[in-house]
């Protein structure tokens, strides 16, 4: 874990990319972002999680470091690790960033829709928020409960990297570590909540029709398993959807529960 601040004082606000160790937009802007080093108005601690899984470029070393919170000083690796990132920035308002195989574009994941997210997610430029409740064993928000996650886009791409930066500079300047001044203009953000998983059977060739966030309609086919499709009970909107993207499942199920308004 490598950790370094701006600011002086006990951070408030963190930054943690790496959590996942093939997924380096994180990485990107958190060396981005401490090698611009910007007067900071509050003390922020920018983190790279997994040092030893992003040098073998692999999700992890032992067991899956965002299903391995609150952790534990004498567990596996990533519950080690868990351990020592909940005693630095357990208390922080934090950003953590992280890339999928399903999606271009930005989202957030957050536990629940709470003041936290009210006011930071309308001002991050993101499509949609995806709330956890419910489905959370040891994500992060089971040892840093005020985490926004963020999804910046397409594992290993450009896209991806340039994203990070941007949602980076856009979180600090909500949470006012960087002047407010320059900050975006708050907008309404559909909210999902997240379904069931969508268990993928063994087989060798793995395909999806459906978009995420769009819904499927009843009896539509939304992915298939060595041509067998999959065939949707009841409507749905299908989020982190991909033929490859997970071992065992495509993605998950969500319902569309309504819009986080700028105004609120
Ligand atoms: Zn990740």
């Amino acid at each position: 874990m490598y950790v370094e601040q701006l600011g002086d004082g006990d951070p408030e606000v963190a930054v943690v990319g790496g959590i996942h160790g093939d997924e380096p937009c994180g990485v990107h802007a958190v060396e981005t972002l401490l090698e611009a080093s910007p007067t900071v108005e509050r003390p922020v601690a920018f983190v790279i999680a997994n040092e030893a899984a992003i040098e073998r470029g692999q999700r992890y070393v032992d067991t899956d470091l965002n299903r391995s919170f609150p952790g534990s000083p004498d567990g596996s690796r990533e519950e080690r690790l868990a351990a020592r990132l909940v005693e630095e920035i357990g208390d922080c308002t934090t950003l953590a960033l992280h890339s999928t195989r399903s999606y271009g574009g930005m989202f957030a994941l957050v536990d629940t829709i709470d003041d936290l997210a009210r006011s930071v997610c309308p001002r991050l430029p993101i499509d949609a928020v995806i709330e956890t409740d419910g489905s959370n064993e040891g994500r992060i928000f089971d040892g840093i409960p005020a985490t926004i996650e963020v999804e910046c886009g397409y594992q290993g791409s450009e896209q991806a990297a340039d994203n990070a930066v941007v949602l980076t500079r856009a979180f600090l300047q909500t949470v006012g570590v960087l002047p407010a001044a320059s900050r975006t203009e708050p907008r309404d953000v559909p909210v999902y909540e997240l379904g069931d998983p969508i268990p993928k059977a063994m087989g060798e060739v793995y395909e999806v029709y459906a978009d995420n966030f769009e819904e499927v309609g009843a009896g539509e086919a939304f992915a298939a398993t060595d041509g067998d499709p999959l065939v949707a009970d009841e409507p749905f909107h299908p989020v982190l959807l991909s033929p490859d993207g997970y071992e065992d499942v495509f993605g998950y199920t969500a319902e569309r529960t309504g819009s986080l308004r700028s105004d609120d």
